[in-house]
């Protein structure tokens, strides 16, 4: 199919549009088109050739047009004329955090810049500041991008290589010479951006599954095909690694291509010290020559003498050393989830009703839900004033009246303004169950000044959470200049709970900071924050940072039960009591 592919341009024809300066309506209908045509499952070149491509939701007389070009002729005209008007590389320049297509249409333009390497050259002689309206404070920062960019350069995140590698697992596994298919690397390890997607195979015809997985519709064209392994491009970009072995290695082979590196090495010096040596092949008893080829890695770990180490824990650090001594973490997974505490309904820039709220969040088995809309000054996501909030309270009590749903907790994402007072005055704060506040604006403030503002919001009695407490996007965004140590202190002395929001734009905190804050005794949210309710799903990314963070259940207030949150969202409030 060819639906992929048509998407794919779709979407470099409207960034070379957005570049070229054209009406964003029409950008925006490119790029709706293009999600849309992804997530058709028939064949668009026969929807095209039955005049049916117009069905699509998001496909009109123009675009399907294009498409219908696209299908008979391989490509589409408009983007022809204009990939000779604009140099491609100039799209790469439109990715850098802090230029964007504007900016980077102006800096072709007037400067010349076609490429990151021009624009790394035109920073350095300082001459962005001496474009009209531009200053140093431009230049700044398009050098933090810059570093950001090279930071993530062939670096995915987990959200888009994830179910790419899952899509490919489970079109190997329909393959009837497939025993087992699975998902290694550090996708299976959730790291938050992965270099490639690794996946193993049990099959006894190597020779079948390198043939069908280089006809994969996923495949954009393959890299390298050997005897075992084969390494394909994705349409996203991603490289994807296949190894194939026989069954009896599947479990050494998938362990071994899990990674890391560095919980390897230190499990292959521990099995050296009990009698074994481990590799991909499995593990050989080193005195009487036997090769073992354990059935699950249950068992690899349980031959050495260890408990199972779960993959978010296997980097190398400690998890070796609290397994020999038994003391692993029990870790969070999502059935201890108990509710979300961060979603946005319609009433602010959310797209759904509270009542499909409710009934989302009780398909996924919560309890309840923290409604928690935008406050007033949050003017571009439509946030609400206290009268607002009055009719939302009115519309939430109904839905929680007919009961058809989770439980709805009436909420604020409350702004830390500039100066640190909250955007609502205490007798707004004190009327809802939960309070979760966060930085929207002045993201360039210094450190101390950041500070002070988290320092006021912490203090403040009705701030339960204090949401993506660092600000980071990434590879768009760096955080703010925020002390997280300091914070992580503040948090526990206050008995604010601090939030892994886990948009997969976002996952903030980190699995670094959320463990150093688990060990100091802070609670953690994990939120989805999610606006539409496919975001639901984005739940799996905040367990994945959660779980990377040696997190348990008992460290995460949505892991409470309705009651025992309730408890929890008491004690900073005057009459409770913060006892850690
Ligand atoms: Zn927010
Ligand atoms: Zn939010």
């Amino acid at each position: 199919m060819l639906n992929r592919q048509a998407a794919d341009l779709l979407l470099e024809l409207a960034a070379l549009l957005e570049i070229k300066g054209e009406n964003p309506f029409k950008i925006r209908a490119y790029r709706r088109a293009a999600t849309a045509l992804e997530a058709v499952e028939e064949d668009i070149a026969l929807l095209a050739k039955t005049g049916r491509l117009q069905e699509i939701e998001g496909i009109g007389k123009a675009i399907n047009d294009k498409i219908v070009e696209y299908v008979n002729t391989g490509t589409i005209s408009v983007f022809e004329r204009l990939k000779a008007e604009i140099p491609e590389t100039l799209l790469e320049v439109t990715q850098v955090p802090g230029v964007g297509p504007k900016l980077a249409q102006r800096l072709y333009y007037e400067l010349g810049v076609e490429n990151i390497s021009d624009l790394r050259t035109a920073l350095a002689a300082q001459r962005i500041r001496t474009l009209k309206g531009l200053g140093e404070k431009t230049e700044a920062k398009i050098a933090t991008g810059l570093a950001l960019h090279a930071e993530n350069q062939g670096r995915t995140p987990l959200f888009i290589a994830s179910p790419l590698a899952y899509e490919v697992v489970a079109f190997l596994r329909r393959l009837p010479s497939v025993t087992h298919a699975e998902v290694a690397g550090s996708i299976r390890r959730m790291r938050e951006t992965v270099g490639d997607a690794d996946v193993v195979v049990a099959t006894d015809d190597f020779a079948a599954v390198a043939r069908e997985l280089t006809q994969q519709t996923l495949v954009k064209h393959v890299l390298a095909q050997g005897d075992t392994k084969v390494s394909v491009i994705l349409h996203s970009g991603l490289q994807l690694d296949v190894r194939m072995v026989a069954q009896g290695a599947f479990v050494s082979a998938w362990h071994h291509f899990t990674g890391s590196k560095g919980h390897h090495e230190k499990l292959r010096h521990l099995a050296l010290m009990r009698g074994y040596s481990v590799s991909e092949y499995g593990l050989l008893h080193k005195e009487t020559g036997r090769r073992i080829e354990p059935a699950s890695e249950k068992d690899l770990y349980a031959l050495l003498g260890l408990p199972y180490i779960p993959p978010e824990l296997r980097e190398g650090t400690s998890e070796i050393t609290a397994a020999v001594a038994d003391r692993l973490p029990n870790l969070v997974e999502s059935a201890d989830i108990r509710g979300d505490l961060h979603v946005h309904s319609n009433w602010s820039d959310g797209v759904v009703t509270l009542a499909q709220i409710a009934e989302e969040a009780q398909r996924r088995g919560f309890e309840y839900v923290g409604i928690c809309d935008h406050s007033r000054s949050l003017a571009i996501a439509n946030g609400l004033s206290e009268q607002d909030l009055m009719e939302r309270e009115k519309e939430i009590a109904q839905v929680n009246e007919r009961g058809e749903g989770a439980i709805l907790l009436s909420g604020i994402e409350v702004d830390i303004l500039t100066d640190g007072s909250l955007d609502f005055p205490d007798a707004v704060l004190a009327r809802h169950d939960i309070v979760i506040a966060s930085i929207h604006s002045g993201f360039q403030q210094s450190r101390e000044q950041l500070m002070r503002r988290m320092q006021r919001a912490m203090a403040n009695p009705y701030v339960h959470v204090i949401g993506h407490p660092t600000g980071r996007m990434i590879g768009r965004r760096a955080a703010y200049d925020v002390d997280v140590e300091e914070l992580i202190r503040m948090a526990k002395e206050t008995g604010t709970a601090l939030e892994i929001n886990a948009s997969p734009y976002r996952l903030d905190l980190n699995d670094a900071y959320a463990k150093a804050a688990g060990e100091a005794g802070v609670l953690l949210a994990i939120n989805t924050d999610a606006h539409d309710l496919d975001e639901f799903g984005h739940l799996h990314y905040g367990l994945g940072v959660a779980r990377r963070a040696w997190l348990q259940s008992e460290n995460i207030v949505n892991c409470y039960t309705l009651a025992e949150l309730r408890r929890f969202l008491q004690r900073k409030r005057p009459g409770g009591r913060v006892d850690g």
